[in-house]
């Protein structure tokens, strides 16, 4: 096998990576093209330091970052390793920073990464230049170290080289040919190559290059300063390139490494410095390379002090080469991989540090050679999931610059931005503020979490407070709105969901191939059920409304299903996707009291037998249409009610009128997360993703087999008789013991799995954590313990769900 004719733009440590990971795969009718010199062709990785940390909050991140250094240690380049394995130490020189050492100690031990944290003491064992007495301590993690980004580079290109790819340096892209939709080839200075496929690893140029294209890519390339010491007195002599941890200090933005007797200097807390793509200059205009710019010492200079406060013995030594180097940030932190949506067969893998880069490598040759990635769960790096306002350049810039400036942040899961903010508000906002709503932003949505106006509820229910990481972005309102839901009845704006119109004479047959379930039921049915990859993993949860014979409202997670979906439309034009999301709007009304509420309001049949559970009707709520849902993600009797976005305001008031009587409340997502959990409802994303199965995760009930194929069906069929983990719920005792997902959890003293989500249970009164545990762990009463910023927290696995496991609240 040659695999398809492929160009990768880009000679960098990414497109060296997919050469090398692509040939390996069999595909090898491959030609790299950069329009530098080789191996250092002007890119940004011709001047990274090569400081490789794999600690991140992202699983997919850490398990990209340790494929890399384990592809690199074992790697050679002229006899010598291409990774020095120093070791990484982040040190922490207030109270807030060694909480988060301990954080982050607990992401690498979720994620199966060796780390420890350690003392001072023990910090300045391994990095003697530290100031003992600035410190309070560090996360150390052996594995980590430098990167040798060129001769990683030359490497995996002469390995593919060895293949029969072909390398053209000094070849500059200068168009992209596009037929009907599709790559056909690339235009060079030097003449034309014909392509099936074009991979654009073109770094800082990415938005230049995709634009040949006709793509948009989200990325901004921003500088970030770096500067070289001259020789320290106190390294004087030292032979070796690197013996000390490459070291951050992220309380001021900073990070070192070795070389030899100097140490580079690397500085985040600057001004944002963005630049365009298009301003880049061509190698031969740029004085040292394109992605260098010059280096502005009035910029570095908070820098040099706090580094002689840190390391004093730098005092003795001085700066003595330093640049603005340019690289790439995107409005989430992640890297832009896969497929345009727009181009078919115009991949891009972009904005990927040299930490992630042979993982990024690998998870494209798998993507591109079998049209999914077994190794890494990549829903988080696609470069579909963005929403149309998430491509707006404005926008772009400014997440972009906000990303460069906390980059070493201290943030909690839930902070938002600051700015932009209230870019998509739903129609019923103002009655919303009017009720003092606590608002944080979900996919650019101003979502309630809960309502001020709700404070007197404080003094019917008990509500206990949690530890001080989880009551950030917490209010006791949000555990008395929970209590209130499960005794009244509630109002929850749910507008945020996405929300897409399957129509068409093709479109049953469409929907039946692409999930798990029987959609293809009685008008008026409401399905749950999954889309899988063709590996049997979990791409997303759905729920299918048959509105029609050939009218599907899907409700789903996000821009990703719209893609996935628009990717399998017949040629023929018989299936139509629609995103109705904009422009429709939708309230979820839940509690014991809500048909009392609601049949005030119509005159259609609200009982059991007229809309069962899990059946939608066309009704009239007042004066407005309403497509009604009998569904509750809280657990509790109720619709969600779904209306156009010009008719959203009304039906808001409508209801809250009838309510009044009855104790209506509006309530927010904190109430909402406790009630699901206390549910058992998994959410795509966080509790199950694409390296989870349906079996596993614990939604098998929402695949057919019998149905007949769909894409996943064959995968699934081999997964299923090969269980060894499960999502499992876990109680916790002491109400303080709120846990925020992500965290180890232990069997005695051996890390065995990680917690998804997690949220205090306020009907049931104990702490909820689901999480990945290996089966032999899993069993109900199996006591496990939860690492928490440094500390164990007690657990226990219980069955599941926590409340009402008959479904009598539903079904009521
Ligand atoms: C100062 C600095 C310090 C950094 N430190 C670290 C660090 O310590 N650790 C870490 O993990 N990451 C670090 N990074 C980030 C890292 O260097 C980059 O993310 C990474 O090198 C990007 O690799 P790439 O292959 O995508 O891009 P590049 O290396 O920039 O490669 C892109 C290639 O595309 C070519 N190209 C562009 N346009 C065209 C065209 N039209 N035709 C043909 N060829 C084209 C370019 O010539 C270039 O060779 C640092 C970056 C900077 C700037």
């Amino acid at each position: 096998m040659v695999g398809r004719r492929t160009v990768i733009i880009g000679a960098g440590v990414v497109g060296a990576a997919i050469a090398d990971e692509l040939s390996a795969l069999g595909w090898t009718d491959i030609v790299v093209v950069d329009q530098g010199d080789f191996p250092a062709t002007g890119g940004s990785t011709s001047h990274a330091p090569g400081v490789v940390f794999q600690a991140n909050g992202s699983k997919a991140m850490t398990d990209l970052a340790r494929y890399t250094v384990e592809k690199f240690v074992a790697l050679e380049h002229q006899g010598e390793s291409c990774f020095i394995q120093v070791g990484g130490l982040e040190v922490a020189t207030t109270p807030e920073r060694m909480a988060e050492v301990h954080r982050r100690h607990g992401w690498l031990t979720s994620w199966g990464v060796e780390a420890e944290v350690v003392d001072a003491d023990r910090c300045v064992e391994l990095h003697p230049l530290l100031d003992r007495d600035r410190i309070l301590g560090g996360l150390h993690c052996p594995t980590d170290g430098l990167a040798k980004a060129l001769a990683a580079v030359e490497a995996q290109i002469e390995r593919a080289k060895s293949r029969g790819v072909r390398l053209l340096p000094r070849h500059e892209v200068t168009d992209i040919t596009v037929e009907d939709g599709k790559v056909v080839g690339v235009v060079t200075n030097h003449g034309e190559i014909p392509a099936d496929i074009v991979v654009c690893c073109a770094g800082i140029w990415g938005p230049k290059v995709a634009a040949l294209a006709g793509v948009y890519l989200p990325l901004t390339p921003l500088a970030h300063q770096l500067a070289w010491t001259g020789t320290v007195p106190a390294l004087a002599g030292q032979t070796e390139e690197a013996v000390r941890p490459v070291l951050r200090h992220q309380d001021a933005d900073l990070y070192y490494r070795d070389r030899y007797d100097q140490l580079a200097v690397g500085y985040y807390g600057h001004r944002p410095m963005p630049i365009d793509a298009h301003d880049l200059l061509p190698v031969e205009e740029a004085e040292v390379m394109p992605s260098v710019l010059e280096f502005t010492p009035e910029d570095f200079e908070p820098a040099w002090e706090e580094t002689n406060l840190l390391l004093p013995q730098t005092a003795e030594a001085k700066i003595e080469e330093g640049i603005n180097g340019v690289f790439s940030f995107t409005t989430d932190g992640m890297p832009l991989l896969g497929e345009s949506k727009d181009v078919s067969g115009f991949w891009v893998a972009e904005a990927v540090w040299v930490t992630h880069s042979a993982g990024v490598g690998r998870a494209m040759a798998e993507w591109l050679a079998n049209g999914y990635c077994e190794s890494f769960d990549l829903h988080e790096c696609d470069v579909n999931r963005f929403e149309d306002f998430q491509l707006v350049p404005e926008y772009v810039l400014e997440r972009d610059c906000q990303n460069f400036v906390e980059v070493y942040d201290i943030l909690h899961p839930l902070q938002p931005m600051d700015s932009p903010r209230a870019i998509r508000t739903s129609p019923f906002y103002l009655r919303q503020q009017e009720l003092d709503a606590f608002f944080l932003p979900a996919t650019g949505w101003e979502r309630p979490h809960w309502y001020d106006a709700n404070k007197g509820l404080l003094e019917h229910y008990q509500v206990p407070q949690p530890n001080d990481w989880a009551a950030r972005y917490w209010s006791p309102i949000a555990g008395a709105e929970a209590q209130a839901t499960r005794e009244g009845v509630a109002m929850y704006d749910m507008t945020a969901l996405k929300r897409l119109m399957v129509t068409g004479s093709g479109a049953t047959a469409f929907l039946q191939r692409l999930t798990t379930g029987n959609i293809d039921k009685s008008i008026g049915s409401v399905t749950y059920t999954l889309l899988l990859n063709a590996d049997g993993g979990i791409r997303s949860d759905v729920t299918i409304a048959r509105l029609g014979k050939n009218r599907y409202q899907v409700g789903a997670n996000g821009a990703l299903d719209t893609d996935w979906f628009e990717r399998f439309l017949p040629q023929d034009g018989s299936v139509a996707v629609t995103d109705i999301t904009p422009g429709t709007c939708c309230i979820g009304l839940w509690g014991p009291k809500a048909r009392e509420v609601l049949s005030q309001l119509t005159d259609a049949d609200l009982t059991n037998t007229g809309l069962k559970y899990f059946r939608a009707a066309e009704i009239n709520v007042g004066n407005v249409p309403v497509t009604a849902m009998r569904l509750s993600y809280v657990g509790e009797l109720g619709w969600e009610l779904y209306t156009t976005a010009d008719l959203g305001l009304r039906l808001w008031d409508t209801i809250w009128q009838a309510g009044q009587d009855h104790g209506i409340i509006a309530a927010g997502r904190g109430a909402f997360n406790s009630l699901r959990l206390e549910k058992g409802y998994r959410s795509f994303g966080t509790d199950m993703t694409f390296e989870h199965d349906p079996y596993e995760a614990g939604v098998g009930f929402a695949v057919k087999l019998d149905k007949g194929d769909f894409i996943g069906r064959d995968a699934l069929l081999r997964r299923k008789e090969n269980q060894t983990r499960t999502l499992a719920c876990l109680t916790i005792d002491n109400p303080e013991d709120v846990v925020a997902g992500k965290e180890p959890v232990f069997a005695g003293d051996r890390a065995v799995g990680y917690v998804t989500s997690a949220a205090y249970g306020y009907t049931i009164g104990k702490g909820i954590a689901y999480a990945w545990l290996p089966l032999e762990v899993a069993s109900p009463g199996t006591e496990v313990e939860i690492g928490y910023f440094g500390k164990r927290i007690s657990a226990v696995v219980t069955a599941e769900p926590l409340f009402d496991p008959k479904m009598t609240r539903l079904r009521g």
